[in-house]
């Protein structure tokens, strides 16, 4: 999980609960944790709903792929599944690296372990 330095410093260490609305080139989308996707998805981005589901139980580098991936699905919809699956798994190495973390002012905290796969 990353939270602001502040945060960390407050104690605020527990995982935040994961469900806002925000805008993806222009249409409200509602993002969310749910732990009720199946076991074997770890996340799914529905066009229709303009939903965009993450499953909490991942590694924050994981959880972070997973958002990156759904949120290209949402945004363009003529993208490849290759092409999303390697460049979301691209950018989470990129920003969890340490130097560019403590360059975003952000730290890793411990979190809860992953699913057993
Ligand atoms: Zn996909």
């Amino acid at each position: 999980m990353i939270l602001a330095a502040s945060e960390v410093m407050r104690g605020k260490t527990r995982m935040p609960k994961l469900d806002f609305f925000t805008q993806i080139l222009g249409v409200r989308w509602r993002i969310l944790a749910d732990h009720r996707l199946p076991r074997d998805t770890d996340g799914d981005c529905n066009r229709e709903l303009k939903r965009i589901r993450i499953h909490p139980s991942n590694t924050p580098k994981k959880k972070l792929e997973i958002l990156h991936h759904e949120w290209q699905h949402a945004a363009f919809d003529h993208l490849d599944e290759v092409y999303v699956s390697d460049s979301s798994a691209d950018f989470a190495e990129i920003l969890f690296r340490p130097d560019v973390l403590a360059f975003l002012g952000l730290q890793l905290i411990p979190d809860s372990p992953p699913r057993a796969s």
